[in-house]
């Protein structure tokens, strides 16, 4: 029987996954932990980390996949259900559903010594070790805390946005948001409607981007030819001076970068809200203070509740991280295009990229580069070989010629177009005669 290839995750990566093994005419398998596709578009699902109010913040036009546009009507920022629903859709459409083992978490994947991986899963079925070709981990990046280690002691609720669902929970209550990323700051939104009072704590100053731009999403402006950064920085910077204002006149830190060297926050909203006094900004917190928190410059506020908008982390537990050529926490996998290790040439990851813009196109062009690899593997083994070679080799610049902050979670950021160039090119350079096998059903194996 043909080996398959393992897929972690059905989640938007997951998917894409699954859809290009099914155009090279792979056979594959996939496994979910939560009860259908969609990843942390669907609420209710155990690593979801959206809430009620989250909608794109990327516009639908720059991040659905290119093969599958989304309904007619729907609007330029859809909610969580809609794009819950276009998953659905993307699932059914090309019949990979019925590949995937849903309520089924992938729990260990260790390499075979006659090479592929041995997936270790738990299930409705009970426990389950199985030999794969290969596999293409596609868990997200967005489902696993981070949550600083704050000194001191604090009374009220102490909770991180990864638990966060609807704002009725702040109904009432004074709240305190920690970090002022594209979560916190919607949260700090959602508060405005139903806390007493709500105050948002920054470290740093962040650029503000609004969802429109005389009267378009903003992110489809200039979707040409991409300018040199400096003259791009320079030209968005004035523009937002015009649009949004600066972030200065509303109480935030001057920002310590330019544009686009960190995650921009899309949303005007919360200035807005600041402009209104709805909000009041606080500096870094210091400790916390059994009814209230401590900052910095030595004020002292009370709360209810504090929100730490603090971020995620990295996540493959299943995995040993020199495999990944992992460091541990604070740094990335050493990855070539942040998806081949040269570790091993059977491990594949997906959807391990931050990047402004990127969208599931981008996300989808990852798993049509590794599913191309895979059959020229089989059909090429030159071009294949060629590949690996670069792979090993020193890391491309993918930066795009912005220099990044040096955080965390900067550190699997990628310029879009940069990445995109570069992934495009391998895929290129793999193409062989056209996929015989389109529109193959998943799961073809089983
Ligand atoms: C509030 C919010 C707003 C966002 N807005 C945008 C936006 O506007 N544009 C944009 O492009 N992106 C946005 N994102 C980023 C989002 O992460 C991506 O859109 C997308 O969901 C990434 O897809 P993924 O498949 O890589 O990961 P996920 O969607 O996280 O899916 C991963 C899947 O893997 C499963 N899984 C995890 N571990 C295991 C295991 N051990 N075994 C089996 N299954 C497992 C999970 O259950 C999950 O279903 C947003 C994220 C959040 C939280």
């Amino acid at each position: 029987m043909e080996q398959t290839y393992a897929v972690i995750g059905a989640g938007p990566s997951g998917l894409a996954a699954a859809r290009n093994l099914q155009r090279q005419g792979l056979a594959w398998e996939g496994y979910e932990l939560g009860p259908g596709v969609g990843g942390l578009w669907d609420i209710d699902a155990p690593r979801s980390t959206v809430y009620e109010s989250a909608h794109l913040i990327s516009s639908k036009h720059t991040t659905e996949f290119r093969e599958f546009p989304m309904r007619a009507g729907t609007p330029d920022y859809p909610s969580h259900r809609e794009l819950l629903a276009y998953f659905r859709d993307f699932a059914a459409h090309f019949d990979l559903v019925p590949g995937f083992r849903f309520h089924t978490e992938v729990t260990a994947v260790v390499p075979h010594p006659g090479g592929g991986m041995l997936v270790t899963s738990t299930g409705p079925g009970g426990e389950r070790t199985v030999h794969h070709a290969g596999i293409l981990v596609a868990n997200g990046t967005l489902s696993e805390p981070h949550v600083p280690a704050l000194p001191g002691r604090f009374d009220g609720e102490l909770i991180h946005t990864s638990v966060y669902k609807r704002a009725q929970v702040l109904a009432g209550k004074r709240v305190l948001i920690v970090g002022a990323g594209n979560s916190g700051c919607d949260i700090a939104v959602d508060a405005v409607h139903h806390a007493a009072s709500v105050d948002l704590s920054v470290r740093r100053g962040y650029h503000f981007v609004p969802k429109y731009v005389l009267g378009r999403p903003a992110d489809t402006l200039n979707q040409g030819r991409p300018l040199p950064p400096r003259v791009k920085q320079a030209i968005d910077s004035r523009l937002l001076k015009l649009f949004t204002g600066d972030p200065v006149r509303f109480g935030l830190p001057k920002p310590d970068h330019k544009i686009y060297e960190s995650h921009p926050v899309v949303n005007s909203l919360v200035l807005h809200h600041l402009g209104h006094g709805d909000i009041t900004v606080r500096p870094d917190v210091e400790r916390l203070d059994g009814d209230g928190v401590r900052f910095r410059d030595g004020s002292r506020g009370a709360y209810d509740v504090v929100v730490l908008a603090t971020g995620y982390r990295l996540h493959y537990p299943f995995l040993d991280p020199a495999l990944l050529r992992w460091a541990g926490p604070g740094t990335a996998p050493d990855l070539y295009l942040n998806i081949f290790t040269p570790a091993h040439r059977d491990l594949f990851v997906l959807g391990m990229i931050e990047a402004s813009g990127i969208g599931w196109q981008g996300r989808y062009e990852q798993a049509e580069l590794v599913a191309a690899y895979l059959r020229a593997r089989r059909d090429d083994p030159a071009a294949a070989a060629a590949l690996e070679a670069r792979a090993a080799g020193p890391r491309p610049d993918l930066s795009g010629g912005y220099r990044y902050l040096g955080l965390e979670r900067m550190s699997y950021y990628v310029n879009k177009d940069a990445y995109r160039r570069a992934v495009r090119a391998e895929t290129e350079a793999l193409a062989g005669p056209p996929a015989a096998a389109q529109g193959v059903p998943a799961g073809t194996s089983r």
